[in-house]
C-alpha cells in the first residue's frame, strides 16, 4: 500500500500532463489573424531591416514585440501571382493566367478550392479583406455595373472592401462585397483595356492609369485618401468582430505607384515620395495596432506582416509624373537592403521580403533565420485551427507554424523554396545557403520584363551581366547580394538542384 498513492497519482496525471502538452502544441482558443500584406514594400524599407532615411515606429514596435525573419519570402516577384500563391497554397507557375492581372481580368482563383479565408470560415472564423485584390473578378472582362461574381466572397471571404486591381490601372472605384461603391446607375462604368501595356493612356484625378475608364464618376476614389479608407474600413472590421474569432488581411496600396501619400505625410521621409507613403504605410499599421490594443485583442491575435514582392523605384513612373526625379529624391535609400534584385527580378530582391509575426505569450520575441514563405500560410494556418488538409489542398503548402512562432530546435520546416517572377520564365530554387538561378528564358522577349535598376554597389556589379545567360549558383551564407557566381566550382549542387527544380515544377512539393 506505501506505493499505491505514487501510483495511483502517476497514473491520473499522466493523461492530464498529455492534455496540456496537447493544449500547448494547439492553442485552445482561436487567436485572431491580422496579415498585413504591402505592396512593393523591399527588404529595406523598414528601421528595423536597417532603413534609416525613413521612420517607421509602429513596424519596428511590431518587430521588438514579435519575430522579425531574416529570410521570409513571397512565392513571386510580382503582385498577381504572389497573392494567388499567399491565398490558395500553390505555387503560381502550376496554373495559367496568374501573370499580372488588368482591371478586367476575370477570378483566377477556381471558386470551389481550399484557400486561406476559407479554411478559416471553416474553423469558425469570420474573415475578410480590405485594399488591394488584383486577383482578377467575375467574367472576363469584368461588368462593373452589376452583381460582381465571383470574387472574394465566392473564395471564402465573408466581407471585402476592396480597389479591384491597382491604382496604376482602371476601374479606380471601391467594390464592397459585390457592389462598386457609390456607382450611378446613370453613368455605368466602361473599360478600354485594348492598350494594356506600355505607357499609361488615360488620366484620373490628373494621375496616368493603364487602360481607360469612362463612367463611374460619382464612384471615383479618392488617390489621397486611398489609404485613410483603409485603415478606416480595417479598424471598423476589428472593431465589429471584436467578440469572435476573426482572420482580416489588410492589402495596402502603399507603397504601389501611382503614390498617391496624403498631404498630412508628404515631406515625412528623407527618401522622396516613395519614402513617404512607407510612412504613409506605417502609420495604417499604427491604426490596426491601436486598435487591437484598444479592444484588448492584441494578446490573442496573430499579426502577421509582410509584402507582396520586393522593392522597386518607379516601376511604371507615375512619380515622374509627379514632379520628383525618383533616382535623386530617393537619397540613396537601400529599399532591397544589400540584395540585389527589384520586383520582376528572381534574385533575392524580388521575393526576400520584410516578414514579421507576433502573438504575445505564444510568438518568441527576436529574429528568426528560416525560410519561410507566404505559400505556407494555408497548412501553417491549418496547423493553428486544428484542421486537415486534402491532399489536393493547397499543394505547395508547408506547415511553418514551428517557424511562425519561433519554436526553437527543431529542423528547418522547409528544405526547397521555388521563386518565380510574372509568368515564371524566370525561376529560381533556393536550399539552405544555396540559391540557384537559372537563365532568364524571357528576358529577350520584348516587354516581358521590368527594367533593372542600378541602386547599390552590389547592383551595379550584378547588374554588369543581367539578365544571366547561364545557370548560376550563389552561396547566401557570404554572399547575399548574390555577386560571386560559384556554378563551376560546385556541378554536383548545380546537377541535384536542377533536377530538384525540374521535379518541383512538374509535380508535387
Ligand atoms: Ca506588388
Amino acid at each position: 500500500m506505501k506505493h499505491a498513492l505514487p501510483l495511483l497519482t502517476a497514473l491520473v496525471l499522466a493523461p492530464l500532463g498529455a492534455v496540456h502538452a496537447a493544449d500547448a502544441a494547439k492553442p485552445a482558443s482561436k487567436p485572431n489573424i491580422v496579415f498585413i500584406l504591402a505592396d512593393d514594400i523591399g527588404y529595406g524599407d523598414f528601421g528595423c531591416y536597417g532603413a534609416t532615411k525613413v521612420k517607421t515606429p509602429n513596424v519596428d514596435r511590431l518587430a521588438s514585440q514579435g519575430l522579425r525573419f531574416t529570410d521570409g519570402h513571397s512565392m513571386a516577384s510580382v503582385c498577381t501571382p504572389s497573392r494567388y500563391s499567399f491565398l490558395t497554397g500553390e505555387y503560381a507557375f502550376r496554373k495559367q493566367g496568374t501573370g499580372i492581372a488588368s482591371g478586367e481580368e476575370g477570378l483566377i482563383i477556381e471558386p470551389a478550392r481550399t484557400t486561406v479565408p476559407a479554411l478559416l470560415k471553416r474553423a469558425g472564423y469570420t474573415t475578410g479583406i480590405v485594399g488591394k485584390w488584383h486577383l482578377g473578378l467575375g467574367t472576363k472582362p469584368t461588368d462593373f455595373n452589376g452583381e460582381i461574381k465571383p470574387g472574394p466572397l465566392e473564395i471564402g471571404f465573408d466581407y471585402a472592401w476592396i480597389m479591384p486591381a491597382t491604382a496604376d490601372r482602371v476601374p479606380c472605384v471601391w467594390v464592397e462585397n459585390r457592389r462598386v461603391v457609390n456607382l450611378d446607375p446613370a453613368d455605368p462604368i466602361k473599360l478600354d483595356y485594348r492598350v494594356q501595356r506600355g505607357e499609361p493612356r488615360s488620366f484620373i484625378n490628373g494621375i496616368p492609369r493603364i487602360g481607360e475608364q469612362t463612367g463611374g464618376k460619382a464612384a471615383l476614389w479618392d488617390d489621397e485618401n486611398i489609404s485613410t479608407v483603409i485603415a478606416a474600413k480595417s479598424c471598423a472590421f476589428i472593431e465589429q468582430h471584436k467578440g469572435e474569432p476573426f482572420f482580416l488581411e489588410v492589402a495596402t496600396h502603399n507603397i504601389h505607384v501611382p503614390r498617391s501619400p496624403n498631404p498630412k505625410f508628404r515631406g515625412k521621409s528623407e527618401c522622396g515620395v516613395r519614402g513617404d507613403t512607407i510612412v504613409e504605410f506605417d502609420w495604417t499599421v499604427g491604426q490596426v495596432l491601436d486598435t487591437l490594443d484598444r479592444l484588448k485583442l492584441a494578446d490573442n491575435t496573430l499579426v502577421i506582416l509582410t509584402s507582396d514582392n520586393g522593392g522597386v523605384l518607379d516601376n511604371n513612373g507615375p512619380d515622374t509624373v509627379h514632379g520628383i526625379g525618383s533616382l535623386e529624391a530617393n537619397n540613396g535609400h537601400l529599399f532591397n537592403g544589400v540584395l540585389h534584385g527589384t520586383k520582376g527580378s528572381v534574385y533575392e530582391g524580388g521575393t526576400r521580403l520584410p516578414f514579421i509575426t507576433r502573438w504575445p505569450g505564444h510568438v518568441r520575441s527576436g529574429v528568426s533565420d528560416e525560410l519561410i514563405c507566404q505559400v505556407d500560410m494555408l497548412a501553417s494556418f491549418a496547423a493553428l485551427t486544428g484542421q486537415a488538409l486534402a491532399p489536393a489542398d493547397g499543394p505547395d503548402s508547408l506547415n511553418v507554424l514551428p517557424a511562425l512562432l519561433g519554436e526553437r530546435g527543431g529542423k528547418p520546416c522547409r528544405e526547397y523554396l521555388v521563386e518565380q517572377n510574372n509568368d515564371a520564365s524566370w525561376v529560381g530554387l533556393r536550399k539552405g545557403p544555396w540559391k540557384l538561378l537559372p537563365p532568364d528564358k524571357g528576358a529577350k522577349a520584348p516587354g516581358k520584363r521590368l527594367k533593372p535598376e542600378v541602386e547599390h554597389p552590389a547592383e551595379a556589379v550584378a547588374n554588369k551581366d543581367y539578365p544571366p545567360e547561364k545557370i548560376k549558383l550563389f552561396n547566401l551564407t557570404d554572399d547575399l547580394s548574390e555577386t560571386k557566381d560559384i556554378a563551376a566550382a560546385h556541378p554536383d549542387i548545380v546537377a541535384e538542384m536542377s533536377a530538384k527544380l525540374a521535379e518541383i515544377m512538374k509535380s508535387g512539393k
